[in-house]
């Protein structure tokens, strides 16, 4: 048996580079890994592979837990969480600095903060601005959306040095997951960090006639002098699956205001001594902000009544959590905080 990093994900088999020699094998997962539980494993994931004689390929016989996942809601299901990818130190949000959806971006924000990684925000594009003075308004906005501590970085792909600020962001021995709307220029500024083109951009994507085609390939690429970073091409929707603790960290005005109620448990609906209520109509906090953060909350609270109620269908509250269990499934929700 042989440990390894998944590295690259596409329709076909996980590809793992072995910790030994750092040989790449194609490898498929051992039937009682998926048997029964959807248990698969994503980009970043560190495996057990073993070499079974006259097999072609090897077989992931064990996923290590996992120290960091990025989980959204599996959008074909009703409540399964789907990872898309783990053990990385750092969530960099992707916007086009002109165009910033910001409805898009507190989902972002919410699910990157909920893996307990580094978050920064990158706008893209920066080239596109009519002014600077466009830019520093972005900036700022975009900046009391995440937070203070959250850095917030402008490039362009016609200036090779501003990306620069993103490769200190990612050092030598750390991975970075990119996370963005296709088309907001992930490739593009993957492949600057490269400096050959390793990723296909949507220009070129374009050729084949069939409208926008999607890459679905996850791949985990080596950064010249520093560490590594994985696209996630592809990735549209983000459901909220569990994301109690990012959606406090990505609206902490909101919440802090909430700990100022009269009531411990006011549901800002017009009790009295409400500080949210307050905070809103005194124009602290945006009323689409406000919005944005209730709806937000229903969603993951939806998700988990469906959750409790699948479960309990299938008689599972009184069942021992099987061993292996450590990844994937229910266990992707009950992520290790690591501070931020
Ligand atoms: P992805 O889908 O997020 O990977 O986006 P791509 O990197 O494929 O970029 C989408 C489109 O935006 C392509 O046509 C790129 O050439 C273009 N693009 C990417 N970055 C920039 C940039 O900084 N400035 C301008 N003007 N265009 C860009
Ligand atoms: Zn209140």
């Amino acid at each position: 048996m042989q440990q390894g990093q998944v590295v690259k994900l596409d329709r076909g088999f996980p590809l793992v580079r072995l910790a030994g020699d750092g040989s790449l094998v194609r490898c498929e997962h051992a039937t009682a890994l998926v048997k029964g539980e959807r248990v698969r494993a994503v980009i970043g994931d560190h495996v057990e592979v073993a070499y079974p004689e006259g097999h072609d390929k090897a077989i992931i016989e064990r996923i290590l837990p996992r120290a960091r996942a990025f989980v959204r809601k599996d959008p074909t299901e009703r409540a399964v969480p789907q990872v898309l990818a783990a053990n990385f130190d750092r969530v960099i949000v992707a916007q086009p600095l002109g165009d910033v959806n910001v409805r898009r971006l507190e989902r972002e924000l919410v699910l990157a903060y909920e893996t307990g990684a580094a978050v920064t925000v990158v706008l893209t594009k920066a080239d596109l601005a009519e002014s600077e003075g466009q830019v520093e308004q972005v900036r700022t906005r975009v900046r009391a959306l995440a937070g203070p501590n959250v850095e917030t970085l402008v490039v362009s792909a016609l200036d090779p040095a501003s990306v620069e600020s993103v490769r200190a962001l990612v050092p030598a021995g750390s991975v970075a997951v990119l996370v963005g709307k296709s088309g907001v220029g992930k490739s593009s500024l993957v492949n600057l960090l490269v400096g050959a083109d390793v990723q296909e951009t949507a220009a070129v994507r374009e050729g084949d006639g069939k409208g926008r085609h999607t890459t679905v390939s996850r791949e985990m690429i080596d950064v010249p002098g520093g560490g590594r970073i994985v696209d996630m091409p592809g990735v549209r929707g983000l459901g909220m699956w569990d994301a109690d603790e990012g959606i406090g960290a990505a609206f902490a005005d909101i919440e802090e205001a909430a700990a100022r109620c009269r009531f411990r448990d006011c549901k800002h609906e017009g009790e009295p001594g409400c500080a949210v209520r307050a905070a809103v109509e005194a124009g602290d906090i945006a009323p689409e902000r406000w919005d944005s953060y209730r709806a937000l909350k229903q969603e993951t609270a939806t998700v988990r009544e469906r959750r409790e109620q699948a479960r309990w269908m299938r008689g599972e509250k009184a069942r021992r959590p099987r061993a292996g269990a450590g990844v994937g499934g229910r266990a992707a929700g009950r992520k290790q905080k690591k501070g931020r």
